[in-house]
């Protein structure tokens, strides 16, 4: 099919939730995508940070197809080899003791809500069980995750949203701290916030709420759904801050452009949820896990080591442009926000995408970038000209 057939078969019969990009595309090779013309694209978003491995990965591949003709799928009433060691993997190189595996970022919120309520519950009886988050934050479109997201633009149409829920603004300790009672079983954050504009959390005011955390017996919950898996240049990003979080919830990145999302829990919350008080049918299944373990594979192999370096190339490579369309840079490793005039960056980003160099946009200013871990310098050269070439113009 062409592009344009794609379009009209999606416009027709997919129900229109989402703006997409003018953009169909058909197969990708390295950090670049190309439509089924053959038009090339270098891309700097991986599906949103999920690619993280980019296309084409000869040990990915190999792992996915292997997995896929040994075992597909058996239910989570038997033991499989992929999904336990990969809780092994992750545990070791987090620090956390458990993990459940669930198929996306909202529903490994829902898992971390519902195990940190039942924290509360176990603890304190019925009552300790609000959850404190922050301003700007996004954690997923379920209802529960929506309730839990700081936005108000997300709280429409669906009501009634779940209940419990306070929401703070960032880097306000006094504010976060006021909030913190003794109703409350849990505080969730994202270190980075990345819808909400690749926002990074000030490191003494992270300490300060962990400490508090720990003294008052209240989660810390951290969303590394796009922080986590090597994108900010540590395993975790919460590995930067020099804290220890008793819930961690990943998905994106995990498997490489394969749905799975985790909850990894630590000393105090290991235990919590226990038979029959969560499930996924489709949680930790077989080639989800396998390509899970390669992309861990590729990470170690030299990746991780190299995500922050490339993060300051880019950085430091737009700062030379001197582009007076550029107000600023923010970020960690690979998740990378260039902040344009307000409202100006959806149609940047449009335009960028036209000129073929995938991105998206995030909050009310930024331009934000995820490539591929694995991209080379070579691809970021290519992308960032054809940024140069946009944001000169304009
Ligand atoms: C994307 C995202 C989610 C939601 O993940 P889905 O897989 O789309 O459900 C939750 N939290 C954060 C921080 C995210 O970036």
């Amino acid at each position: 099919m062409n592009s344009g057939q794609i379009k009209e078969l999606d416009k027709e019969y997919i129900m229109q939730t989402y703006g997409r990009f003018p953009a169909a595309v058909t197969r990708g090779d390295g950090a670049r995508v190309y439509d089924p013309e053959g038009r090339e694209y270098i891309d700097f978003s991986s599906g949103i940070g999920v690619t993280s491995v980019g296309y084409g990965n000869k040990k990915w591949i190999a792992a996915v197809t292997e997995q896929a003709s040994r075992l597909p799928h058996i239910s989570n009433l038997f033991y499989t080899e992929p999904s336990t060691v990969l809780a092994k993997r992750l545990c070791e190189l987090s620090g956390l003791k458990k993990v459940f595996f669930s198929n996306s970022g909202a529903e490994s919120n829902e898992g971390a809500i519902k195990l940190a309520r039942k924290y509360g519950f176990d603890k304190y009886g019925a009552g300790r069980n609000r959850i404190v988050t922050l301003i700007n934050s996004f954690h997923g479109r379920t209802i529960s995750t929506l309730a839990a997201t700081g936005q108000e633009s997300f709280h429409n149409f669906f009501h009634p949203f779940t209940d419990g829920f306070d929401y703070v603004p960032a880097d306000d300790f006094e504010a976060l701290k006021s909030a913190v009672s003794d109703k409350v079983c849990a505080v969730l954050i994202e270190l980075v916030q990345g819808e909400g504009g690749v926002n990074v959390l000030d490191k003494d005011y992270v300490r300060k709420v962990s400490e508090l955390c720990a003294e008052k017996d209240v989660l810390l919950i951290v969303d590394e759904v796009q922080t986590g898996i090597g994108r900010t240049g540590t395993f975790f990003c919460f590995q930067c801050y020099g804290i220890k979080p008793d819930i961690v919830t990943a998905a994106k990145g995990i498997a490489g452009g394969l749905p799975m999302g985790a909850v990894l829990a630590g000393e105090k919350t290991e235990n919590v949820l226990g038979a029959g008080t969560h499930a996924s049918t489709f949680g930790g299944n077989p080639i989800c896990a396998a390509a899970a373990n390669a992309v861990l594979d590729i990470l170690e192999g030299g990746v991780l080591a190299e995500v922050t370096e490339k993060g300051e190339y880019i950085r430091e490579k737009i700062s030379e442009m001197k582009l007076p369309k550029v107000l600023g840079l923010r970020g960690l490793g690979l998740m990378i926000g260039v902040a344009v005039a307000e409202n100006s960056h959806k149609s940047i980003v449009s335009k960028l995408v036209e000129s073929g160099l995938l991105c998206i946009s995030a909050g009310k200013d930024a331009v934000r970038f995820l490539p591929p871990l694995t991209i080379t310098c070579e691809e970021i050269d290519a992308g960032l000209e054809i940024f140069r070439g946009v944001l000169s113009e304009i």
